[in-house]
């Protein structure tokens, strides 16, 4: 499907949410880097599934009803054999069924387990007075607890990338800490860009949240994807 399907189908269900598997396809579509994720709606194909990306893989509900995934059970990561990816489908759509009766479900969504790097998230949410703002920073308790975060009006200029990132009190973990590998803050740098570009040019999203990113030597690649759309 196109970025204008996505959305056209969205809509056409009257809803505003998109699920994770929209949200990175519609991404991708905008040359964003997501993992490769696909929609499974049976036992047998979360396997068939996983087998063709290939093990370990991460299994995850997809439903518009479900935003926050993991709090609710919805998340199965790094699972290594058939029989595992298998058990947790099950596991994933008790749990859901059991605290959302409600759900509109609308299958399992497969991706590979991606390797660890640095967690970085962008987001983006409307200001009533400056229009888009985009949001960087670092992911996980670095963002929850200590709101280390940097801001800046969409359409964001190189310059604006550059400073947002390295205006970030956390920083240094990007230029290697401890051993840990640096990140390649250009590409970050054009990733905060594209999702600029993506932005401007998508009129229709109200919201966005790509968290998290993980962020290595070679690249960055956004392992959940959240997008809200305007209400129509
Ligand atoms: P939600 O934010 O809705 O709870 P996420 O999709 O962000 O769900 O998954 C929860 C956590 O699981 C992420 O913060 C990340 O640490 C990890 N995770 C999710 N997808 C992957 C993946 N493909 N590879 C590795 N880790 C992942
Ligand atoms: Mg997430």
């Amino acid at each position: 499907m196109t970025g204008s399907e996505i959305i056209d189908k969205a809509r056409s269900e009257d809803r505003n949410v998109l699920t994770e598997i929209e949200a990175k396809e519609l991404l991708m579509e905008a040359g964003i880097s997501v993992v490769d994720t696909k929609l499974a709606t049976s036992k047998e194909e979360v396997i068939s599934i996983s087998q063709q990306l290939g093990f370990p893989v991460v299994l995850k509900i997809a439903s518009p009803d479900v935003v926050h995934k993991s709090d609710a059970g919805g998340v199965k990561l790094d699972l290594k054999t058939a029989k595992q990816a298998g058990k947790a489908y099950d596991d994933i759509l008790k749990a859901i069924k059991k605290q959302y009766p409600e759900a509109k479900i609308q299958g399992v969504s497969v991706q590979k387990m991606a390797r660890p790097g640095v967690e970085v998230i962008i987001g983006m949410s409307k200001d009533a007075q400056f229009g888009p703002v985009l949001m960087f920073g670092l992911g996980g308790i670095l963002v929850e607890i200590l709101k280390d975060i940097s801001f800046r009006i969409v359409p964001l200029t190189k310059r604006d990338a550059k400073e947002m990132i390295k205006e970030i009190k956390g920083y240094p973990l990007l230029e290697g800490y401890r051993g840990q590998e640096p990140v390649d803050v250009n590409n970050l740098e054009e990733l905060v860009l594209k999702v600029s570009n993506f932005v401007e040019q998508t009129p229709e999203v109200d919201e966005l949240d790509l968290n998290p990113i993980f962020a290595y030597s070679d690249g960055a690649v956004a392992v959940d994807a959240r997008v809200i759309l305007e209400e129509s």
